[in-house]
């Protein structure tokens, strides 16, 4: 495969660009490799500006559920396009997108649409502590929600609730309020909420940025119970499971109604679009209704809503869709499995509507632990080889994948294959 042009692009980028790329992941420097430069995306492929052709199990990391450039959310972006790219006022539009998802998602009441996942979840974060009136939040070690300061946290040392911050530039005093419990360990939870005056807790009930790993039934349910014993607020962050996990995301899986989530990805349709939405008590304490502030000059800006509402519109009105997707990333985790088998590697694998996930590990992934003892050496050579016979993954062993819907059996088929020729390389290298 010739990647002069990438190779090229990259270099020159660096000069610069911070590392050549506007989001770290891009870069490739979990996996090594040239990161591919993008000339342009066609349903399931993206073509890259050597003429290379790669199946992307991505999708922009999880927007693009109707693959790339989609005939009718195009129409619908350029159509808005041509009445005016923004106005810093109200439109229609912005309501339509409201109802249609609070139609589906229990708890959410009322919505306010921001630009990215980030200003979601601090946003919705802000309002919890103005609600709860206590400055405390737990996180789960593995979960992502943005890069604010009080979520880049992570696990601190041996068995301390208290987090540390994950980055340079987060001051420790932000970080000891936010404490991190262990994903899917209850006691951890509980001792977090013990030790701390706690006004929120957030999660990924679907978590798909340690790889894929959902909540356990039993322990989302011990959740909201310890949620409402402590008076805490509960975010469901479905920035990456709203709508891609099912029409309803996690709440198909759960029954359990969180007092307020957080959206993206899908719901912009590959336009920067994300929202937060909750119960009305917490919500009307949101300006101009209520004190607390947030704003956006292009919150609820109307190309991004009218490709988000077409893509939200599109999910509804396709009954099998969600069923159809599920199936074919089965087929592909199923396939991956049985090659790892056959190659004598340990693989486990895990799928949740279009979202599915592998680790090189011989035990079920439960936690960001478990998660990080899998083998991200072999990751690493199969991520290379993979794109290099034009199957693109994501490139970190701790990202979830994603089939679309312009994907078939052949494809999920062909990609397999790649996988058996992938593993045949990495064990008699
Ligand atoms: C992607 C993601 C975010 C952040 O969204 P951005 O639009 O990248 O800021 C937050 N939470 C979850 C669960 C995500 O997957």
């Amino acid at each position: 495969m010739d990647i002069l042009h990438s190779v090229n692009d990259f270099n020159e980028a660096k000069q610069v660009i911070v590392g050549g790329v506007n989001s770290p992941v891009r870069a490739f420097g979990n996996v090594g490799g040239t990161p591919r430069f993008i000339a342009r995306g066609e349903g399931s492929y993206l073509y890259d500006v050597d003429g290379n052709r790669y199946l992307d199990f991505v999708q922009s990391w999880g927007p693009l559920i109707f693959g790339h450039v989609d005939p009718q959310i195009k129409q619908a972006s350029i159509e808005a396009i041509c009445n005016g790219m923004s106005f810093g006022a109200p439109t229609e539009l912005e309501t339509t997108l409201a109802k249609e998802i609070i139609a589906l998602y229990d708890g959410v009441e009322k919505i306010r649409l921001v630009s990215s996942g980030t200003e979601a979840t601090m946003s919705a974060i802000r309002l919890a502590r103005a609600y709860s009136g206590k400055d405390d939040i737990i996180k789960f070690d593995g979960c992502y929600h943005g890069h604010s300061d009080s979520l880049l946290v992570s696990a601190g040392s041996g068995c301390a609730t208290f987090g540390s911050p994950s980055s340079p530039g987060v001051p420790e005093d932000f970080s000891k309020h936010t404490l991190v419990a262990r994903y899917n360990d209850i006691s951890s939870l509980r001792s977090c909420f013990e030790s701390g005056s706690v006004g929120c807790v957030i999660i990924e009930p679907i978590a798909g940025n340690m790889g894929l790993v959902p909540a356990d039934i039993g322990f989302i349910k011990a959740l909201r119970e310890m949620c409402d014993e402590f008076g805490a607020v509960l975010i469901f962050d479905e920035v990456m499971s709203g709508f891609r996990a099912s029409l309803r995301g996690a709440q198909s899986y759960y029954d359990v109604i969180p007092d307020m989530v957080t959206f993206g990805k899908v719901i912009g349709g590959g336009m920067p679009l994300a929202a937060f939405g909750g119960k009305d008590e917490i919500m009307k304490l949101l300006s101009p209704v209520g004190s607390v502030y947030q704003a956006g000059t292009l919150s609820g800006n109307p190309v991004a809503v009218s490709a988000g509402l077409m893509s939200v519109c599109k999910l509804k009105q396709d009954q099998d869709l969600y069923k159809r997707l599920e199936n074919l990333a089965l087929m592909l985790m199923n396939g991956f499995r049985l090659e790892a088998q056959k190659y004598g590697i340990a693989m486990q694998t895990c799928v949740r509507g279009s979202m599915f996930g592998y680790f090189f590990s011989p035990i079920e992934v439960k936690n960001f632990d478990d998660a990080k003892a899998s083998d991200t050496k072999i990751f690493a050579k199969f991520h290379q080889k993979m794109l290099a016979k034009g199957v693109y993954l994501a490139p970190s062993a701790f990202e979830a994948g994603f089939v679309c819907a312009t994907m078939n059996e052949e494809e999920i088929e062909w990609a397999i294959a790649k996988c058996g020729e992938a593993l045949e390389e990495i064990v008699y290298e």
